[in-house]
């Protein structure tokens, strides 16, 4: 599908827990019905440019008098079109980069650059808006709308992405995450595995660039872990989808193209 086409295909999804650094919601932006350039469009990357480039980016909590140094200068890249796996203890900083990686948060220094643009530089609206465009988020808090099923959550996002035939692809990617029979179920009544395998399912639904996906096989049985991975490696493969995904697993991290781990506030290629 031709680029101007496959912008089109993309959804304003603001996932649950998405607050800007000011603890502000960003608002939900409205898809301008044309493809229209961001106003500071990157330049033409070259083939070899990684799809993401995080550079030297510090990010730390504070809770009263309390600092909490996240990461310390990390940097790592992102090869355009291939899967990476991220490893690190609880508490490492895996979310927190997957949040920076998002435009969900904003580090206090360095630079996260997508396919040519610091995003650090964007305002709220701007970030919201290329994560629609271009970037599936998974939190590891799920992303689904309380209110509505299965196949609702993931036909609202092809429908903001302007997708057509909605609901027959709603239905093919919640078969392909192995949804088939919870079309209707709200998300309190599915389990934790399902619901992270509906939230795989709607963070694809925009046919994003960058795919981040937070530990969403940490609930699952080995078959489904397999079905999930299976899906996001396939996309990767059929559609050259960059892939970042946090896990505990040695062995699915093995299947990924590169190997990351965050210790110490840096990540490092294992
Ligand atoms: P991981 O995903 O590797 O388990 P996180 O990125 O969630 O790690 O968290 C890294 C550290 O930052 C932890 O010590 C966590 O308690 C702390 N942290 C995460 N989010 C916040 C927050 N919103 N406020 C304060 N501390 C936080
Ligand atoms: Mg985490």
């Amino acid at each position: 599908m031709p680029e101007s086409r496959r912008r089109t295909f993309s959804v304003v999804f603001q996932p649950r827990s998405g607050r800007s650094e000011r603890g502000v919601q960003a608002p939900l932006g409205r898809r301008p019905t044309t493809a229209r350039p961001e106003p500071n469009q990157p330049e033409p990357p070259t083939a070899a440019a990684p799809f993401v480039r995080v550079n030297e980016v510090s990010k730390s909590y504070r809770e009263g008098a309390v600092e909490t140094r996240v990461l310390r200068s990390a940097s790592l890249e992102l090869a355009r079109g291939e899967t990476t796996s991220l490893a690190g203890v609880s508490g490492s900083g895996k979310s927190t980069l997957i949040s920076l990686l998002a435009g969900l948060l904003v580090p206090e220094s360095g630079q996260v650059v997508i396919d040519g643009q610091d995003i650090t530089g964007l305002d709220d609206v701007s970030r919201a808006r290329l994560r629609a465009r271009r970037i599936g988020v998974v939190l590891q808090s799920g992303n689904l709308i309380p209110f509505l099923t299965a196949e609702e959550n993931v036909r609202l996002a092809i429908e903001l992405a302007h997708g057509d035939r909605a609901a027959a692809r709603a239905r093919e990617l919640l078969s392909e995450v192995g949804l088939a029979r919870r079309l209707d179920h709200l998300p309190r009544r599915m389990s934790g595995g399902e619901a992270q395998r509906a939230s795989v399912a709607m963070a694809l639904a925009n046919q994003p660039d960058l795919l981040l996906a937070d530990e969403v096989t940490a609930e699952l049985d080995s078959a489904s872990a397999e079905r999930v991975m299976e899906v996001i490696f396939d996309s990767s493969r059929e559609r050259g989808l960059t892939v970042l995904f946090v896990t505990h697993s040695s062995e699915l991290a093995a299947r990924a193209q590169r190997r990351l781990r965050i210790a110490d506030g840096k990540v490092r290629r294992v």
